[in-house]
Formats: structure tokens, C-alpha cells, sequence
């Protein structure tokens, strides 16, 4: 192969979630005389689900300098404060996940410890009540973050929910605003330099060729160049996380409209709700040698909280992702790299997460292995904490059914297992390098799903007990009367959108 060439096309194939973000990133940040090209297939489509997000979006959407009630209005979009889990322990049991902090540390002990010590008593009531996010979510209420510590409402923490069409939609345009070029065709054939290996041009069905120095996959589960064309291998995760359908379906929208997703138990799975301005999202993920498909769609449909207005739509998934996200000059994102189950809206953090890598490590003369290697630790290094959290759901569960039965009996990763037995002595939790779900995250699920700590830390222990209670019991009140002073949910969107119109 001739000497290596600065990158300067850039090929992005496929044109879902993936592939409008890359495209939209790229061709907001890259330039210097740099061509982004977009190419997908409207004949083939896009997966068309993935409608929940978390609190980290916001940064993604500052980064490409997107107004929030242009975002709201264009992709009707609705704020999200965290998860309601209904029946996940045992059917008629619920917790919150919530977005943000839990509480406020009192002399250094970190607000659960406090809750831990006193859970028992009454007065004290379910640790989601110390949560701004949750206290808010339980009223349908919503309000912006401030800045002044001291403010109840500076813990509140936010991301979205919204239509996936609309948002692709809305990147594209974007994306052409900023230069990007979008190629309608389906690619039939790959070319690749026979020296290195690296592509050099998809071609399409009416023959035209889309050459390119640096391709980006977002192909969705076909993963076409990274898996098919350049054989990286799938590490396969189902033994773990076995849930491999899916079938989704919208509905009329309800009210109240409610700033949260609900996920609740079913027996050989789970079912999403995400509300919208205008429709409601809704799907059932489960575990298809344990559930027949016709039995799944039944369930969805009899279990929906309002008519349905789309025709069932089936999906079929592995959770895993690819050994590599990137080789040669191939760089996968989206469900080409790997999918892990809806169950906290992680897909669309991990495709914004690689492309903020990949313009981080951004190829200058050809591809540097050093580089291309970086991307891939830290891709390996994103997925596997996202797995562990999910796994951490099921295990811990009180169900009968078969499904449920075999989750808790599992064995599980190293990592996991450490950060349980860990908790479990004295309720302690650390994050470690940058894994995306910070502390508050797992002691809302661990503590959530019943995992209690044999003792609290014994710094909490050596707190007065009326301080202490005197402490819990004024940050309840902070919480509940500014939430209560918030606007609902509903009208602080309509009001939003009515400003960006
Ligand atoms: C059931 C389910 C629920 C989900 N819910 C969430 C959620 O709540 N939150 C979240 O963050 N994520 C969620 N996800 C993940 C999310 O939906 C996907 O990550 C997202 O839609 C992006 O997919 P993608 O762009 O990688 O692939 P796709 O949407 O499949 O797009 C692939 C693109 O490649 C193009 N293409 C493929 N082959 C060719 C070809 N030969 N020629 C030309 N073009 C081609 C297609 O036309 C399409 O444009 C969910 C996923 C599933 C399955």
C-alpha cells in the first residue's frame, strides 16, 4: 500500500440513530476541508426503537450547540428523571432508579449510610424519598437544575425521552446543515485495499462507488464492515443477559404524562412504557426459549394503558458487543459494536460515547495502532460495568417463574460479584475509572432489588440518633415542598415548545 494519506473523506454508512449522530458530530467538528458522507438505504430501514436516553445526552446535545425547546419541540421529546421498576423483586413491589444524587452527606457519612441505619423506623419512609429526581417524578412534576448548591432543585438530574424517527430526523438536518452529504442506495459490495485490508469504497446497487479513507459502521445488526466485511468477532453475552426479543408497539398517549420510563416484570422479561408528547412507547424484551412470541405480543397488547396505534413490530438481538470497535479503518458504532437490552436506555450513551472517543483520537496520517487501540480499551472498558449493571436487575429477584429462577442462581462476572459482596458488608459502593453509573445509580438498584448491607458503615453508627433523624427528616420536607412548587411535567413541556414555535 502506498504511504499512508490524511484522513480526508469520511464515510458513514448507515443512516439510524448511529449514523446521524456520527454524522451530525463529524460534521460539526472535524473540518479542516474534511468531507463527511452519510450512506443509507431507505428500502432497508432503520431498527426505529431506542426512545429512552440518560442524564449524559445533555452533554451531546451542548456539544452540537442544540436548543433544548427546538430539541423538545422537533423530536417531541418529554424529560425523563429516571426508571420506575414495577414487580422486579416480586410482583407488587417497586422501586425508583433515580437521575442524580440520593440525599445529602451529614459530617462526611454518605446519605444512604444514614437511611441504612434508620430504615427501619417509619418515620423514615423508602430511600426515594431523598431523592429530588424521584420526589419530583412521584408528583409528575419537572424543573430545570439550579445553580445554587444549597437549592433542593440543584440535585434534580435529567435526560429525554423521544420519537427515534423524529431525532434522526432532526440530526440530519442538522448534518446537512453542517455539510454533511447523505447518499440514498444499498451497499452491495465492499472494496478493500489487498496489501492492508482497509476499505476503500462501498458500492452500491446501481453501481455508483462511495470511496472513503476512514468509514464509520453504523449498519445496525448486520454490522456490515466490522463484522462481515473485516470479520470481527461477536463476544456473546446471553448467558448473562438471555432476554433476545423483543416486540414494540405505540399507544394513545395517557394522562398524567409522566417524567419517567416504567419497566415492569413480566415472567420471562420486561416491558418498557415511554411517554411521549404525543403517543407512548411501549415493548416487551424477553427470553425466547422461555416465551413463545405469540404469547409475548399477547401480553404487550393486553397490558398497554391505552389503544394501540402502530401493528406490533419484532425484533430479535444477542447482548454482547464486537472484540473490537475498531479495526483498520473501520470504526463501528450503534448496534453494529454491540447491543446490550434497553433496560437503562445505554445504547444511544454508548454510540455518543464512542464518537466523543473517536474525535478525541481523531486519525491524522492514516491509522495509528496506538490510537485504534486506545479507542478499543476504552470501548471494551464502557460496555462491561453497562453489562454488570444490568445484570445486577435480575439477580436478586424473589419471582417463581422459571426465567426469573434461573437469573438468581447464575454465577456471575468477576466484577460484578466484587461489587456486591462488597456492598453487602457495610453498604459501600466505588466507581471505578470512567464506568458510566455512578454511586447513587447501584445503591438505588442494589438497595432497590433488596440487597441490604449485613451493618451500615460504622461512621454512620457513630452519628447521634437525633441528629440524625432531625437531618433526614428536613431534607424530606426540602424535597417535597420545592417539588411541590414545581410546575407538572406536561405544561412545563407544552410551555417550552410554545416558546420555541
Ligand atoms: C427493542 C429495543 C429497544 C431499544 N430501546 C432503547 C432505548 O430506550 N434507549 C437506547 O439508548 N437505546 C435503545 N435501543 C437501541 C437503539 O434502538 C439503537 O441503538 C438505535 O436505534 C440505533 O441503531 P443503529 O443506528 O445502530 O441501527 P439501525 O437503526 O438498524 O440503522 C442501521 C442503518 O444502516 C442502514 N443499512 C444497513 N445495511 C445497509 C446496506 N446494505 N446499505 C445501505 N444502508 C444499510 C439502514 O438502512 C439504517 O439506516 C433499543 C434497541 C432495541 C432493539
Amino acid at each position: 500500500m502506498s504511504e499512508p494519506t490524511e484522513i480526508r473523506r469520511i464515510v458513514v454508512v448507515g443512516g439510524g440513530t448511529a449514523g446521524w449522530m456520527t454524522a451530525a458530530a463529524l460534521s460539526r467538528f472535524v473540518g479542516n476541508g474534511r468531507r463527511v458522507v452519510l450512506v443509507e438505504s431507505e428500502a432497508i430501514g432503520t431498527v426505529g426503537v431506542g426512545e429512552g436516553t440518560i442524564p449524559p445526552i445533555l452533554e451531546f446535545n451542548a456539544m452540537l450547540g442544540l436548543d433544548e425547546a427546538e430539541f423538545l419541540r422537533e423530536t417531541s421529546a418529554t424529560y425523563k428523571l429516571g426508571i420506575d421498576f414495577v414487580g422486579w423483586t416480586e410482583p407488587g413491589d417497586r422501586y425508583f432508579h433515580q437521575f442524580g444524587k440520593i440525599g445529602r452527606p451529614l459530617n462526611g457519612v454518605p446519605f444512604h449510610q444514614l437511611w441504612l441505619r434508620n430504615r427501619q423506623n417509619p418515620a423514615v419512609g423508602p430511600l426515594a424519598d431523598y431523592s429530588m429526581s424521584a420526589v419530583a417524578a412521584a408528583r409528575h412534576r419537572f424543573g430545570h437544575p439550579t445553580a445554587e448548591a444549597a437549592d433542593p432543585l440543584s440535585q434534580i438530574a435529567y435526560a429525554f425521552h423521544f420519537d427515534a424517527s423524529a431525532y434522526g430526523r432532526f440530526l440530519r438536518k442538522y448534518a446537512e446543515s453542517h455539510g454533511a452529504e447523505r447518499i440514498e442506495g444499498r451497499i452491495v459490495g465492499v472494496e478493500q485495499d489487498s496489501d492492508s485490508g482497509f476499505v476503500t469504497a462501498v458500492t452500491l446497487e446501481d453501481d455508483r462507488r462511495v470511496r472513503g479513507d476512514l468509514f464509520v459502521d453504523c449498519s445496525g445488526f448486520r454490522s456490515l464492515l466490522l463484522g462481515q466485511t473485516l470479520g470481527v468477532g461477536f463476544e456473546d453475552w446471553s448467558h448473562w443477559l438471555p432476554c433476545d426479543r423483543a416486540i414494540a408497539v405505540q399507544s394513545e398517549r395517557v394522562e398524567p404524562l409522566t417524567p419517567y420510563t416504567r419497566t415492569i416484570a413480566q415472567p420471562a422479561g420486561w416491558q418498557w412504557r415511554i411517554p411521549l408528547q404525543h403517543r407512548t412507547g411501549n415493548g416487551h424484551v424477553y427470553c425466547s426459549p422461555q416465551m413463545d412470541d405469540d404469547d409475548a405480543e399477547r401480553i404487550l397488547l393486553e397490558t398497554l394503558d391505552a389503544p394501540p396505534t402502530t401493528t406490533p413490530h419484532r425484533l430479535r438481538f444477542t447482548a454482547g458487543r464486537r472484540s473490537k470497535a475498531w479495526e483498520a479503518n473501520v470504526v463501528s458504532i450503534g448496534l453494529s459494536s454491540g447491543f446490550l437490552e434497553p433496560l437503562e436506555s445505554t445504547s444511544i450513551h454508548l454510540m455518543q460515547h464512542g464518537i466523543q472517543k473517536l474525535l478525541s483520537l481523531f486519525p491524522g496520517r492514516g491509522i495509528n495502532p496506538i490510537e485504534r487501540d486506545e479507542y478499543n480499551r476504552h470501548m471494551i472498558n464502557s460496555y462491561e460495568p453497562v453489562r454488570d449493571f444490568l445484570i445486577l436487575h435480575y439477580i436478586a429477584n424473589r419471582r417463581s417463574e422459571p426465567f426469573w429462577r434461573q437469573l438468581r442462581e447464575m454465577s456471575l462476572p468477576d466484577t460484578l460479584q466484587h461489587k456486591i459482596d462488597l456492598f453487602r458488608e457495610h453498604g459501600r459502593v466505588f466507581r471505578y475509572n470512567d464506568e458510566l453509573f455512578d454511586v447513587p445509580s447501584w445503591i438505588a438498584v442494589m438497595l432497590g432489588q433488596g440487597i441490604i448491607p449485613g451493618e451500615c458503615d460504622p461512621l454512620a453508627g457513630a452519628l447521634p440518633e437525633d441528629e440524625v433523624l432531625r437531618a433526614m427528616a428536613e431534607l424530606r420536607s426540602a424535597y417535597e415542598g420545592t417539588a411541590e412548587r414545581l410546575p407538572l411535567a406536561s405544561d412545563f413541556i407544552a410551555q417550552r415548545v410554545a416558546a420555541a414555535a
